[in-house]
């Protein structure tokens, strides 16, 4: 395996290691793929990869197979293509103005999404006629259809001169995106489902594209020709409330730089939000909110904190979480040392758990995780 670290943090000075495995990447691509049987597999890196590394985790994703990428930003997209001549990238935040060209530069493919961004694109694309952007390639496109979300996508008023402005465009995708698919709710999904089936059918030849990662799993759901995960590769779990399919990605490792007692009665961190009750023995580690651990993961007189695990003990956190430090409660492993590590992320504590302990979403913390650890691509 690659180690491919973080240049400027080095393993001994850093505070914090996180480590993920690429391997388990493209093994996660690769299942969702045999899930999905006929349709076909794509990959959503936008956010660096959700935070994991854009470089990396494309080219694991391309080693397991991977053809199509989705990515907000045309920056984004750019990246991919530096490392893939062949890869169908996707825009998914559509055509920002004035930015079409591009597009074509490097064979971006925007997912217009109302008909304003539907005028630009025809305008731009009538000015190569039907030979292809500059550099040859074809100018390819998808739309987005607004099926309950209200963010981005035509509505079903806009298909008539949709329709007719996308007469002489080159489609590959139509698109649309669930609102509710990470809870299950199954009248809802089966409604969207069916106004994205009326609203594509004046497009009746070009691919189509629902599911997300969540979307995959939903019973009855059709997977057209194409899906688009991003958390289930990366470890997240796509069925919330039932065992996470996936395997896990990453490891995140905080190091003790201090041990201590505190008596009854003190009060543990900014504000005194914690309060001892007994005698217990607190560890200080060297990590806190500006490296991505939710502020709200704190312990405090009215809430138990977020756990941590030191050899398979669970120790939560103590007080408010600081900037660059947090404290944690290792009564149940007295004989802990400085120096020692203890895990945030890891075989113990998923995103997801953490994240419902922070009163956040797994996506959150995993696309905040910070830049000050020692990363390693490692196998876990
Ligand atoms: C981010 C995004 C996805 C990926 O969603 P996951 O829940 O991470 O699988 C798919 N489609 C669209 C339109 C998105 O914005």
């Amino acid at each position: 395996m690659t180690d491919l670290a973080q240049a400027d943090v080095s393993l001994l000075e850093a505070g914090a290691i996180l480590s993920i495995d690429l391997a388990a990447i493209g093994r996660n691509w690769q299942s969702l793929q045999a899930v999905c049987g006929e349709a076909e597999c794509g990959a959503v890196v936008k956010a660096d990869a959700y935070g994991l590394g854009l470089e990396p985790v494309v080219h694991a994703l391309i080693k397991a197979g991977c053809k199509t990428f989705f990515v907000a930003h045309v920056f984004e997209g750019r990246r991919v293509r530096a490392l893939s001549a062949e890869a169908v990238i996707y825009i998914l935040n559509g055509l920002v103005p004035g930015t079409a060209p591009a597009y074509a530069e490097v064979n971006l493919r925007p997912i217009l999404g109302s008909i304003a961004e539907i005028q630009e694109w025809v305008q731009f694309c009538a000015l190569f006629g039907n030979r292809g952007s500059p550099n040859g390639s074809p100018m390819t496109a998808g739309l987005q259809f607004d099926t309950g979300l209200n963010r981005l996508g035509l509505k079903p008023a806009d298909l008539p001169a949709a329709k007719e402005l996308t007469e002489r465009l080159n489609l590959s995708l139509l698109l649309s995106h669930f609102a509710w698919s990470g809870r299950g709710s199954e009248a809802r999904n089966e409604g969207q489902s069916v106004t994205f089936d009326e609203m594509r059918a004046l497009w009746p030849d070009v691919p189509a594209s629902l599911a997300n990662s969540s979307g995959i799993f939903l019973d009855k759901m059709p997977l057209h020709q194409i899906v688009r995960p991003g958390y289930a590769l990366y470890g997240g779990n796509p069925t919330p409330g039932r065992r996470n399919p996936m395997q896990a990605v990453l490891r995140l490792e905080a190091r003790i730089l201090q041990v201590q007692n505190v008596e009854p009665g003190e009060t543990i961190g900014y504000d005194g939000q914690y309060t001892a009750r007994a005698r217990q023995r607190l560890a200080t580690i060297n990590i806190g909110y500006a490296d991505g651990i939710p502020y709200s993961a704190k312990g405090t007189d009215a809430k138990q904190g977020a756990d941590t695990v030191i050899d398979g003990k669970r120790c939560p956190f103590l007080g408010r979480i600081s900037m660059d430090l947090s404290v944690i409660d290792v009564s149940q492993v007295p004989d802990i040392a400085r120096g020692s590590v203890v895990e945030l992320l890891g075989p113990t504590i998923s995103i997801d758990e953490l994240a419902a302990r922070s009163e956040t979403i797994g996506y959150e913390i995993m696309t905040k995780l910070g830049q000050r650890f020692y990363r390693r691509y490692t196998r876990l």
